[in-house]
């Protein structure tokens, strides 16, 4: 008989800033605060349907350090997260996106979210700039706004189970 996936390791990686904790509130409570506690690592767990457990980690985002590499290890599935407007969170995530790869090789559950598109008018990293990273991850890019809106951030995070659902019955 089949196994049953009934729970995952999800971590959110990312520069300061790009909206980590507003994705993680986001998809927990579908609610939008706008002002949260940055930089304090957090773990939530959340059960979509009744047979799932998430543990979500709201890492308190390093490019490089042991710290990260132990958040690395410890994950099942992976967010790596910028903000449209800002440049140097893209470097970021290229950077980790190295480091990941390099600790959980290229077959890695992953999604790329570009947040902060309501904020287009003052965009400094294109469109093509993050597919070019998620293909280099082999992974689904998502441009979306954790501010707009609940439906984008449940579509990402779809998109992540089925990975992670792949991944655990191979
Ligand atoms: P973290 O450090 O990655 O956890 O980022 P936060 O979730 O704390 O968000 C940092 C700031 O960006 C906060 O002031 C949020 O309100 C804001 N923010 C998050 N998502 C969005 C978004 O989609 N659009 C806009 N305009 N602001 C956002």
């Amino acid at each position: 008989s089949q196994k049953k996936f009934s729970g995952a390791k999800v971590a959110l990686l990312g520069a300061p800033g790009v909206g980590k904790t507003a994705f993680a509130v986001r998809y927990i409570t579908k609610r939008y605060i706008g002002d949260y506690d940055s930089n304090k690592e957090m773990l939530y767990t959340y059960k979509p349907r009744e047979e799932l457990t998430l543990e979500i980690m709201d890492t308190a985002s390093l490019v490089s350090s042991e710290e990260t590499e132990k958040h690395y290890r410890w994950g099942d599935g992976f967010v790596l997260m910028y903000s449209i407007t800002d440049r140097q969170s893209f470097l970021d995530a290229s950077a980790m996106k190295d480091s990941l790869l390099r600790v959980k090789g290229q077959d890695v559950p992953i999604i790329v979210v570009a947040n902060k598109a309501d904020l287009a008018s003052v965009r400094l990293v294109s469109e093509e700039e993050g597919s070019s990273l998620a293909e280099q991850l082999d992974c689904p890019k998502y441009e979306i706004s954790v501010a707009d809106g609940y439906q984008a951030v449940s579509e990402c995070m779809q998109e992540l189970l089925i990975q992670l659902k792949k991944d655990f019955v191979k």
